[in-house]
């Protein structure tokens, strides 16, 4: 059986390209850390951005058995 294609994402950070499907997160601080310290981005709604669809997986989040790597398991990236 094939896994079904993941909706997009809820929200991704503007300035790290974090990905969350937390609602309580959305317009609210990114949760990632870079470089040791908080990333200043704010988590927007994906409406807001381009997706596609993740290549390695063709946007199921899964190979096989594993979460994708390239896309985190959510099975799309944002474009460009
Ligand atoms: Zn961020
Ligand atoms: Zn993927």
């Amino acid at each position: 059986m094939r896994p079904e294609r993941k909706a997009k994402p809820l929200a991704a950070c503007n300035v790290c390209h974090a990905l969350t499907n937390e609602h309580e997160l959305l317009n609210q601080r990114c949760t990632a850390i870079v470089n040791n310290r908080r990333c200043y981005g704010i988590f927007k709604s994906a409406l807001s951005y381009l997706w596609d669809a993740c290549e390695g997986c063709e946007a199921t989040g899964m190979i096989g058995s594993q979460v994708c790597t390239e896309c985190k398991g959510f099975g799309w990236k944002m474009y460009g």
